[in-house]
């Protein structure tokens, strides 16, 4: 199978329970995540009162206007990535602070049916598909016919699941970066805001770069308050970008 586009499932989002004692005058929708930061925010000026009068989505565009990114931190959202390359994910876990990442093992997972991702620059040209469809098809090959000799070479060994990833880590060499993988990304808003910022900007590799964009819709369908000044726009290689209002601080 070969992935045209990244699928992305949001797995797990903050459930924000308010203390009794110290109750918030909220104004406005807003979700767990976006409450959790603004009740965090106001104990730092006991202002659980709302003087202001502001709606959650306003106190948040307001710390982000002012660079509080710490009260962003609490909120943390878990996002499936699935359709992604192994080259998108070397790119992704970069990004260190904020983040938590699983992905699939190469080692202990068997990849002769392995899915492919197609680089978005190689889309829509048949004669460039075929030709990266022929190397990938006998990279795959390779792969397997690599384990099934190792697994003879080393058949004195009586643990199979150790003998199985021998030859798997071995022979995941021959994989190009194209295999597709799955990675659990648990990150906080802060972090998720400053890989965005970077990855949907024009001089992110297109791959990564789409991503991001789908990335940035999802969660801004989730917590808009935290990405909302984040504007996707047509660039001038005819792919979509994004940029930000408020900068990473
Ligand atoms: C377009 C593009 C091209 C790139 N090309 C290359 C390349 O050719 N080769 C390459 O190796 N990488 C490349 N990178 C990766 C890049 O160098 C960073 O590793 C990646 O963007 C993660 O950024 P970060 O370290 O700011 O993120 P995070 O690790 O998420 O850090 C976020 C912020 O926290 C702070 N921080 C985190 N860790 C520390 C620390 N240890 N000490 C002090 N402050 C810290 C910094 O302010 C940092 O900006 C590229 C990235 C992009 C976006």
């Amino acid at each position: 199978m070969l992935f045209l586009e990244p699928r992305l499932t949001l797995i797990a989002r903050p459930e924000f329970t308010e203390p009794s004692h110290l109750p918030v005058e909220w104004l406005g929708e807003a979700s767990g995540g976006e409450r959790l930061a603004e009740f965090a925010g106001r104990l730092c000026y006991m202002s659980q009162r709302n003087p202001a009068r502001r709606s959650t989505q306003d106190y948040l565009e307001n710390i982000k206007r002012q660079g509080h990114g710490s009260v962003l931190e609490h909120a943390n959202y878990s996002i499936l990535l699935e359709g992604v390359s192994r080259s998108l994910t070397h790119e992704l876990v970069r990004h260190r602070a904020g983040f938590a990442y699983s992905q699939l093992s190469q080692r202990y997972v068997d990849e002769s049916e392995a899915h492919f991702v197609v680089p978005p620059a190689i889309i829509g040209d048949e004669a460039l598909e075929a030709a990266w469809k022929r190397q990938i098809d006998e990279a795959q090959r390779a792969y397997v016919e690599t384990v099934d000799r190792l697994m003879e070479r080393y058949g004195w060994i009586a643990d199979k699941v150790h003998r199985r990833k021998m030859a798997r880590e071995a022979a995941r060499s021959l994989l190009p970066n194209a295999t597709e993988t799955k990675i659990v990304v648990t990150g906080n808003s802060r972090a998720w805001r400053t890989m965005l910022e970077l990855r949907a900007g024009e001089g992110a590799e297109l791959e990564i770069r789409r991503c991001a964009v789908a990335l940035i819709r999802l969660l801004q369908k989730e917590a808009p308050a935290f990405f909302s000044d984040f504007e996707i726009y047509d660039a001038e290689d005819r792919r979509e970008a994004a940029k930000v209002r408020f900068h990473k601080v």
